[in-house]
């Protein structure tokens, strides 16, 4: 790092030479090209009504986009159903015999789903739920296993115009119950039970908990694992009672392109979750779009997987939405990545000739952590585009997947997304990009962002700042449920003025002007005045031969302001030599040579496991607490709390020592 660097709103300290041009034949015929990024830019209403054609709209609008910041309205005028754009319009077009999903159990059952039986499906569970009262701006809150009644259920609500409130399966009752009652939802659907690990676990056992007291009037319910469940008579129906004696024709009514889709809660890494509103024709438009251009989907050939839960947004944009309304054929797999071995992600993707792989940095330092030898003993020939969502994915992780997964031949796209912007907004475009491992490079054509100062300035080559999105773009939010004043403070009071969007993540421009993603700003640590991101510490920290994986914090120091304290969990096999007081100065010393002696830690503990969200995204501001001696915070949405206690106490042991 240069000495003579000012204190800006970020540092920006490691460096990435190693760029990866995309493979010629995908170039050749890839499904965007270099120039939509200037004809975008000359025209970018005009572009992106280009992409809402892609959409069947029963009723066309009459102006792409109306702004009064921060409330937009795109499409006005236009009519359209979601779910006959995701369904029906297919085998209207020939195509019902193709598979739109290919559905694997956990213990290893399977389900071919066309979409014709896709198309059936739906009308019946339509059908079910207007007999109960569903209909236009009603909420339903679902609760599911990874099954296909899951997607049917969404579909279904789409359809009808109702708006679905998809609640993580692995979600506590009390967690369930706060989601139903800010949407006051009127149906819940969930199932007996659901697959962990190789077990049936109760579900419904839990959801009659949340529901108790609130204004949920019926309760639809799944039959999964056979589990003996609580049943309440007038209330809870089972879904093959319901759904399958229900009609399998039903007609789509169209909606306006503003109608509410879907409320869905963010993940609450940061705190309180919020229930982020979209709506439909932007929210399509934007989702198909981004599918087709950044996985180079093509409909017919393509085996598409994306391994999110369909209880996050990426479920919701890229499982549902996307997905289906290019007529995609897909994998949904119901269960955990080790179960009943640490190879099953690599045998389905041999099974079905997977040919897009999207998932989370998570994910692969898991797998790295796992070994390499577990997918060399798979073929993963089919592969061609790989994509990675929801982190900063760290270079090491990054060229791991590039040559363990993707054996070189695969361009890999890291997105940068939000609940709230609903889909992809700054990514490679995989037969365009030279891309850079651990970069989301450069906003997808259409999109408009920039990383600026405080005060707003777009900030320089080799510099930091903060990320935001300075045009609206379709699939954004509409607004937090039900908080209007919430929504415009939380996104749109930091840069007021410059009219905003303000993601509360930190990122720079390298030397060329690619985004590097540097971590949320709330967990930005400030060391003697430099303001330096958790990003390219841990980045650094997992770049070392012993780490796998690395969260830094910020903890008060009298001196410094701030000193970083570093937890690492080591590779696999790990001697207690690499515990030890030695190799933690060497790790120390790692980072400082390779990022500079500012960004040294001050201290380094070994830990088994890093506290997580049930997105798997680590939760910084819990490790905090630890290294500042406060009381852990609120763990509620934390994946496993007992991780907590297991830090705390190997904290106290490190200082005692
Ligand atoms: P909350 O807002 O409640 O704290 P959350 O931000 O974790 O929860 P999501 O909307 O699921 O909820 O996650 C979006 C965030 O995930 C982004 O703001 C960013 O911090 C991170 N993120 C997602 N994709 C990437 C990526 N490709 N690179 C870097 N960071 C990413
Ligand atoms: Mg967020």
């Amino acid at each position: 790092m240069a000495e003579s660097e000012k204190s800006s709103a970020l540092s920006a300290l490691s460096t990435e030479s190693r760029t990866f041009p995309p493979p010629a034949e995908l170039a050749a015929q890839a499904n965007a090209t270099e120039d939509w990024y200037a004809r975008a830019d000359a025209d970018r209403e005009g572009f992106w009504a280009e992409q809402a054609d892609r959409l069947l709209w029963t009723k066309k609008w009459d102006t792409v986009l109306e702004w009064e910041a921060p409330f937009a309205k795109w499409f006005v005028g236009g009519e359209l159903n979601v779910a006959y754009n995701c369904v029906d319009r297919h085998v209207d077009d020939g195509n019902g015999d193709r598979v739109a999903i290919h559905w694997e159990g956990e213990p290893g059952d399977s389900r071919a789903i066309t979409y014709a039986d896709l198309q059936r499906e739906v009308c019946k569970t339509a059908n079910a739920l207007a007999a109960m009262g569903v209909g236009k701006g009603d909420r339903v809150a679902i609760q599911l296993p990874m099954i296909p009644e899951a997607v049917f259920s969404m579909l279904a609500c789409a359809r009808l115009g109702a708006m679905h409130s998809v609640v993580f399966g692995g979600f506590s009752p009390g967690a369930l119950k706060a989601r139903i009652e800010d949407a006051e939802a009127k149906v819940l659907i969930t199932s007996d039970g659901q697959f962990r690990r190789g077990k049936p676990a109760p579900m419904k056992e839990n959801t009659d908990q949340a529901v108790e007291g609130t204004t949920i009037e019926k309760v639809l319910v799944v039959k999964r694992t056979e589990t003996d469940v609580p049943w309440t008579d007038g209330r809870d129906v089972w879904w093959h009672d319901a759904v399958d004696s229900a009609s399998d024709q039903h007609t789509a009514q169209s909606f306006d392109a503003e109608h509410p889709l879907f409320i869905l809660y963010t993940s609450g890494t940061t705190g309180k979750p919020k229930g982020i509103l979209h709506t439909s024709g932007g929210y399509l438009t934007q989702a198909a779009y981004t599918h087709h251009v950044t996985f180079d989907h093509k409909p017919g050939e393509s085996v598409y997987w994306c391994t999110a839960d369909i209880g996050w947004v990426t479920g919701h944009t890229y499982i549902v939405y996307g997905p289906l309304a290019n007529g995609a054929t897909q994998v949904i797999y119901e269960g955990t990545p080790n179960t009943p071995h640490e190879g099953r992600h690599w045998e389905i993707v041999d099974k079905y000739g997977v040919t897009i792989y999207y998932t989370a940095p998570t994910l692969i330092r898991t797998f790295m952590k796992w070994g390499e030898d577990i997918p060399a003993k798979y073929d993963l020939s089919s592969l061609r585009v790989l994509g990675t969502v929801g982190e900063p994915i760290n270079p090491e992780a990054w060229m791991w997947f590039r040559t363990r997964i993707g054996r070189e031949r695969c361009p890999i796209v890291d997105t940068w997304w939000q609940t709230e912007t609903g889909a992809t907004m700054i990514a490679p475009l995989p037969g365009v990009t030279h891309a850079k491992p651990g970069s989301a490079m450069r906003p997808l054509p259409g999109i408009s962002a920039a990383v600026v100062d405080d005060s707003g300035t777009r900030v320089g080559n080799g510099e930091g700042g903060y990320l935001v999105i300075d045009k609206p773009w379709p699939s954004m939010l509409r607004g937090i449920w039900g908080d209007t004043e919430r929504y415009q403070e939380t996104y749109w009071s930091r840069f007021a003025e410059q009219g905003f969007y303000f993601a509360g993540d930190g990122a720079k421009y390298d030397d060329d002007g690619a985004i590097w993603l540097l971590g949320r700003v709330d967990d930005v640590m400030n060391v003697s005045g430099h303001r330096i991101s958790t990003t390219e510490v841990e980045s650094a920290l997992v770049s070392h031969s012993t780490v796998v994986e690395a969260a830094v914090v910020g903890a008060a120091d009298e001196t410094t302001g701030q000193g970083i304290v570093a937890f690492v969990i080591l590779r696999a096999g790990s001697t207690d030599e690499a515990k030890g007081a030695e190799a933690i100065k060497a790790l120390r010393d790692h980072v400082s040579s390779e990022i500079g002696p500012i960004a040294k830690p001050r201290q380094i503990m070994v830990v088994e496991e890093l506290p997580k969200t049930r997105s798997g995204k680590i939760m910084r501001r819990l490790l905090r607490d630890v290294a500042e001696n406060r009381e852990v915070g609120d763990v509620s949405t934390l994946a496993d709390t007992s991780v907590m206690d297991l830090i705390t106490s190997g904290m106290q042991d490190s200082k005692e020592e």
